[in-house]
């Protein structure tokens, strides 16, 4: 099923929590909302889901509007980050549960439903527990479980809130591979609301970026990361170092030193560099100069925390990358070399 957000806008009192939010998800897609806290990522889910109403604005299911329908009739499964799984159901009935409420007319025979469970059951990798408690189950488990009862249901739609938000970080890693294999199988239309970079853009197809209550950017992983549409895109996915620039005459000043060139006319503007688009050069070479405060190995390579000279900014002390062959010492003087580097407009 595909889903069309047009123009929503939803308002908590005086403060804006969605601001004319348009988005496209095809059909089978598995589409990540990722942005900072408040940014109106569950909002817009729960808005989707039917459990939240917008201000104004339009939601469509396949085109037809999804906005007259409840949550039931809309034929979406949740999973959320405390999915209170029935704690005196074991984990399959707390799989069949959705089945078993169905109106009458729906409802599978008990046989169908032994069935359809147990699939259920090998699908999520959870088939030796169908008889355990929620309680005798690790958080990963519990999710496997919460996910598997929001697939009971068929649903047209899946809706993930930080479903993996309360899991230890190796557990999270495995889980989100894990659903990225679930999804190739099943194709069910899907949003996953992530404030974790590292997991939206490791298991969505396209990544919709989020900041105040609108959508900034959309696109592949590393459209986001190799061409952030706003400086907050570039501050908010991956790492950045943010030196004060002047552009004078066709030249890109950090202090006094010339880093590049640009079109741009005279002015002041935010420079954004990513730390492995930093070379560590002699101090005669580089435009920029600094001192080694401290190294620290990071698989192949180094991370070599410098102090920039005479330099005004966000950023004066500033960590960059550099091969683990490239000897260096605390207190060394350096140059550095911005290899790449992106100007966003500065700040008033
Ligand atoms: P988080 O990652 O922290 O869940 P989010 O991006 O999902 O953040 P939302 O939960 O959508 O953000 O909330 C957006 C803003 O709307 C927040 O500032 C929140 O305080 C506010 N908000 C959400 N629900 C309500 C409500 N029922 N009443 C008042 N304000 C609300």
């Amino acid at each position: 099923m595909n889903i069309d957000v047009a123009a929503v806008t939803k308002q908590f009192g005086t403060f804006t929590a969605l601001n004319a939010v348009d988005l496209h998800i095809a059909s089978g897609e598995l589409l990540a909302l990722l942005g900072p806290s408040g940014s109106g990522k569950t909002t817009l889910l729960r808005i989707i889901a039917g459990l939240e109403w917008p201000d104004s604005g339009e939601v469509r299911f396949d085109g037809q509007d999804a906005l007259d329908r409840s949550v039931r009739e809309r034929d979406v499964g949740f999973v959320f980050q405390h999915y209170a799984l029935f704690r005196h159901m074991s984990v399959f009935e707390n799989i069949a549960f959705g089945l078993r409420v169905k109106p009458r007319r729906e409802r599978k025979s008990e046989a169908e439903i032994r069935a359809h469970v147990s699939r259920l059951l090998e699908l999520v990798q959870i088939g030796e527990l169908a008889d355990r408690f929620p309680a005798q189950l690790s958080g990963g488990q519990r999710q496997r479980v919460a996910l598997a009862r929001a697939l009971a249901i068929e649903p047209k739609v899946l809706l993930l809130d930080e479903p993996f938000g309360a899991l230890d970080a190796k557990v999270r890693k495995d889980l989100r591979r894990w659903l990225r294999h679930l999804h190739e199988e099943l194709h069910v239309t899907s949003i996953l609301v992530t404030h974790d970079q590292e997991e939206a853009l490791d298991v969505a197809d396209r990544v919709v970026v989020m900041d105040r209550g609108q959508i900034v950017q959309v696109g592949s992983a590393q459209d986001i990361y190799e061409q952030p549409a706003t400086s907050f895109v570039h501050d908010f996915i991956g790492e950045s170092i943010v030196l004060n620039a002047t552009l004078d005459q066709g030249a890109v000043r950090v202090g006094e030193a010339e880093v590049g060139r640009t079109e741009r006319s005279n002015g002041r503007a935010r420079l954004f560099v990513r730390p492995h688009d930093v070379s560590l050069v002699t101090p005669q070479e580089g435009p920029l100069t600094g001192e080694v405060r401290a190294l620290r190995a990071l698989g192949p390579n180094q991370r070599v925390e410098i102090a920039l000279d005479d330099i005004t900014g966000e950023s004066r002390l500033v960590e960059v990358e550099a091969g683990r062959n490239r000897h260096l010492g605390i207190g060394e003087k350096v140059g550095l070399k911005l290899d790449r580097y992106r100007l966003f407009e500065a700040r008033p």
